[in-house]
């Protein structure tokens, strides 16, 4: 007889995983390395040294370990908030009249309110380690900004964030928490760095974009002596850390003797998918075991289904090093209706050489759908979303509805990867049906993949 499932698989603190699991040693064919963008020859530690900090460097450029151990410090701070819960979604499955299984493994528990904080206290870690004053760094919608925050005020570090100014403004709440964890928080593009001066010269008026924050943030960290910069996203370092999802999704699993069918993450810079799946694709790589696994992306930003697998800038003032990924290109902004987050041209290019080589599929969804999606989610299951995990439970219910067809029992694993308490902005004007869907023309995407970098590699 099947063993009944509990709606939570609790693991306790004992099991809290031991080390990161690396995805890349057991690539056969590795992500393509980063270039300097002057030279376009592969970067050096000692070049990338000088943006970020020297420990994360060497996680960036490790190929070889596949798991590299959790420092206690790093473990003591998960405590406070993990092991995280795998839910069973049965109340989902009723309403949906589906023979899928469907759990959903939740990162919102913690104030900042997403997974962002994996990665966040990991980064400040080292840095604090590495004797730094601060770090720089960027954020869109904020949750980034927050899980940093959060993050240096334990280890006592200076955290500078640069806000994407639209959210700056319609997210004055964000902004504050920051501020409550001790940040300091500048609307991006500003006038406090040469290339924030010289996009507003250019764009005046404009409200910003996560590319042009990122730019800010590095130009900041390479000029002050005793900063460096972090990145919530898209590097391979913030995937290792965010691997601490999937490999509790999998020991929680494993306790019931259950296998995933199908894994579905929403992908913005692709770290809490690379995290969720992380084990899993292990397995595939390595051969043992077989899983469908999805990668889900706004239509209006669609760097999977309609990029370009190209060596890109991933910031737009063009200093930051070139990754090989799939981009719309650094020049790409979604459109301002945009509301549900994902927002970055590229993605990891860990990820990227996946999908190329087959081992994970890409979906993109629009707006409206997704916003319906998260509504009828939080209806039955009580969790208020956030727009970014609402696209993963879009595809999770799409695929839950192939199943009722079907007759299929599918076992079906999601990230619900935050709360959506903060945007409450983009929720409303779903409510009052403002919210349109934007997909960019071919025109407008060939406009820019023209302005990809030339690189022959
Ligand atoms: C930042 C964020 C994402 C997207 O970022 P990835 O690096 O692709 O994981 C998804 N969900 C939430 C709640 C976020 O805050």
């Amino acid at each position: 007889m099947e063993q009944q499932i509990p709606y939570k698989i609790y693991l306790d603190e004992t099991e809290l995983p031991e080390a990161w699991y690396n995805m890349r040693a057991d690539m056969a064919e590795k992500p393509a390395p980063l270039l300097n963008p002057g030279t376009h020859q592969p970067l050096t530690a000692q070049e990338l040294d000088g943006i970020f900090c020297e420990e994360l460097v060497k996680q960036e450029l490790n190929e070889t370990d596949a798991w590299i151990p959790i420092p206690q410090e790093i473990r003591d701070f998960y405590k406070m908030y993990r092991p995280s819960p795998l839910v069973r979604a049965y109340c989902l499955e009723k309403q949906l009249d589906t023979p899928a299984k469907i759990y959903y493994k939740f990162e919102g528990n913690n104030t900042s309110g997403s997974h962002k904080l994996n990665s966040a206290i990991a980064q400040a870690y080292y840095a604090k380690q590495q004797g730094l004053k601060g770090v720089t760094t960027e954020t869109g919608a904020g949750q980034w900004g927050t899980a940093l925050s959060m993050a240096c005020s334990y280890f006592g570090l200076e955290c500078r964030v640069y806000m994407v100014k639209v959210s700056y403004e319609q997210k004055p709440f964000r902004r504050e928490v920051m501020r409550v964890y001790g940040a300091s928080v500048v609307p991006s593009p500003s006038d406090t760095t040469e290339v924030g001066r010289k996009i507003l010269a250019e764009h005046p008026g404009t409200g910003g974009s996560l590319g042009c924050a990122i730019s800010e943030a590095v130009e900041v960290a390479v000029r002050n002596p005793g900063y460096r910069y972090v990145l919530g996203s898209v590097l391979n370092q913030v995937l290792l850390h965010q691997s601490v999802i999937g490999l509790e999704t999998k020991a929680a699993l494993d306790k019931y003797g259950v296998k995933p069918d199908v894994i579905i993450g929403c992908a913005g810079g692709g770290s809490n998918l690379g995290g969720l799946i992380a084990p899993f694709m292990g397995e595939k790589l390595r051969g043992e075991a077989d899983y469908q696994i999805i990668a889900v992306e706004p239509a209006s930003c669609p760097s999977f289904t309609r990029g370009k697998f190209a060596y890109d800038f991933c910031d737009t003032g063009m200093i930051c090093p070139l990754a090989k990924m799939y981009t719309l290109g650094s020049g790409f902004i979604p459109s301002p209706n945009h509301a549900g987050g994902l927002r970055f041209h590229g993605m990891s290019s860990t990820l990227s050489q996946l999908y190329h080589d087959g081992y994970m599929t890409a979906v993109s969804v629009e707006q409206t759908k997704v916003f319906e999606a998260a509504e009828q989610f939080a209806r039955v299951e009580g969790i208020l979303p956030a727009p970014e995990s609402s696209h993963a439970i879009r595809v999770a219910i799409d695929e839950a509805l192939k199943c009722k067809e079907t007759g299929e029992a599918k076992t079906i694993v999601f990230g619900l990867t935050g709360t959506g308490y903060f945007d409450m902005v983009a929720y409303e004007k779903f409510h009052d049906g403002q919210m349109t869907d934007f997909i960019p023309t071919d025109e407008e995407l060939q406009a820019s993949f023209d302005r990809l970098p030339k690189v022959d590699a």
